[in-house]
């Protein structure tokens, strides 16, 4: 066999001209999203305050195609169409008959999949008169994807940066500051929520559902500001489509179609952009496949979580909606995905998990990051830390093909490079990365604290 780099690429005219909704396909629609307050459904008015109109139609959109518009497009092919690779190395180290293919997202401007929705949704905004977008950051790399969306369509851009990540990653930092973007600690002064946090806990050192409540309370409480979310929503898992849809045409021009699809799951964007395509597909009678979403074992929304209505922050402030939950009080503990340490799970995914259509995985970050260590010496490209529990899937599965003598075809999604996030690496080579459990009394605890809503 040989191992002779084989990298598939579509050419600019053939990005796709639509985004796909999997709500059109689904045998039974996801549950409604209900107001905190009067627990009923939340209508578009709800949401006018947080959202440009355009999204939130996306957000409740039931047509199987979305165009995406010619503007969007044209930003997109800065780095789109993104290469789709067949890992012969690595399906050489691993010694198995598994065809391993992997789509990167990491050749885009920073450095991840995040910039496919933080374009889009900082179009829509233009478009609708905003001036400033309020958001918030946990490792950086939805901040970074923003103020680079928001230098490009000339809006401003305020980020609340998880603290501990604000002093651990200064890069990230400057690469928002670099698009122009303003980068606040969280919890910070500025904000009700953050003064609240504070004051119970001078020496708090954030979380991600802190710095929702941040950004969302000055989306709220000022007119020429709306808010913009990274991951969960069903506009934004819409816009990752882009994914999968190139990902099918990239498998075609290799002659494969994958038996196994595999992607992490933080809030469940990247996974959705590459799985829900070819799950539809599967829906609307085509090919079977096995769609596989892997967590980590720290922060196991999926795996370990409840499937009930939970707010999206900590403060209680977002809208209620149906997921797989830790609690939205609850704090992992510290390990290196940083983009993988959020409470919850995107509802659409949750939905879809529930229906029996995908499974879900947990893995511990050291063996996520030998996983990770293996890919970058046979592949060259070394993986984000959130990327790592991808490839850890996916070489897992390549190892079930070696055992039982299958050569099935697996695609996995590289969501991202690690080059930001070399600390982690260090702190891996140096025997430093902890199997920290999370705390079994305080899951329990976040839940015992879940919204209490009939179902
Ligand atoms: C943010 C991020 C993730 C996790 O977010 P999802 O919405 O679950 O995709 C995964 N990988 C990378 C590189 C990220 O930046």
């Amino acid at each position: 066999m040989s191992d002779a780099t084989v990298k598939y690429l579509l050419p600019e005219t053939d990005l796709p001209t639509d985004w796909y909704n999997i709500v059109a396909d689904l045998p039974t629609p996801p549950p409604p999203v209900l107001h905190p307050g009067t627990l009923k459904p939340v209508g578009p008015a709800d949401l006018a305050p947080l959202f440009p109109e355009t999204l939130i139609l996306q957000e409740v959109a039931t047509e199987r195609r979305i165009e995406i518009p010619q503007p969007v497009r044209d930003i997109y092919r800065l780095w789109r169409p993104t290469p789709l690779y067949r890992a012969r190395r690595l399906e050489r180290a691993l010694d198995t008959p598994a065809r391993i293919f992997y789509k990167y997202e990491g050749v885009s401007p920073a450095g991840s999949h995040k910039p496919n929705t933080a374009i889009p949704q900082a179009f829509y905004n233009k478009e609708a008169g905003t001036r400033r977008i309020a958001t918030e950051t946990g490792a950086g790399q939805w901040g970074s994807s923003l103020a680079l969306a928001g230098s490009l369509f000339g809006i401003e851009i305020d980020i609340y940066m998880v603290k501990v990540s604000y002093h651990q990653k200064p890069y990230r930092r400057a690469l928002m500051e670099s698009y122009g973007a303003r980068c606040v600690p969280s919890p910070s002064l500025e904000t009700a929520a953050g003064r609240a946090i504070l004051a119970a806990n001078p020496d708090s050192r954030g979380s991600l559902g802190i710095a929702i409540s941040e950004a969302v309370e000055m989306a709220a409480s000022r007119d020429d500001t709306k808010y913009a979310l990274g991951s969960v929503l069903n506009h934004v898992l819409l816009h990752q489509t882009v994914i999968g849809e190139e990902a099918i045409d990239q498998m075609a021009m290799a002659d494969a179609y994958p038996d196994v699809i595999v992607a992490c799951t933080g809030g469940g964007s990247n996974f959705a952009g590459l799985a829900f395509p070819f799950l539809g597909a599967k829906l609307r009678g085509g090919p079977d496949v096995r769609i596989v979403a892997v967590e980590p074992a720290a922060c196991p929304s999926l795996t370990r979580g409840r499937y009930a209505y939970d707010f999206g922050d900590t403060a209680g402030l977002t809208p209620l909606t149906k997921m797989h939950t830790l609690g939205s009080t609850f704090m992992p503990p510290g390990f290196h995905a940083g983009g993988l340490r959020y409470h919850g799970m995107a509802p659409l995914v949750s939905h879809i998990k529930e229906l029996g259509l995908v499974e879900a995985v947990a893995y511990r970050q050291t063996e996520v990051f030998a996983a990770g260590v293996q890919f970058a010496r046979a592949e060259g490209i070394v993986p984000a830390p959130e990327a790592n529990h991808a490839v850890k899937g996916a070489i897992d599965e390549a190892l079930r093909c070696k055992a039982d003598g299958q050569a099935r075809t697996i695609l996995f999604n590289l969501s991202g490079h690690g080059h930001f996030d070399m600390q982690s690496y260090t702190d891996y080579f140096a025997g430093k990365l902890e199997d920290i459990d999370y705390d079994e009394g305080d899951l329990a605890q976040a839940l015992a604290g879940l919204p209490k809503v009939a179902d």
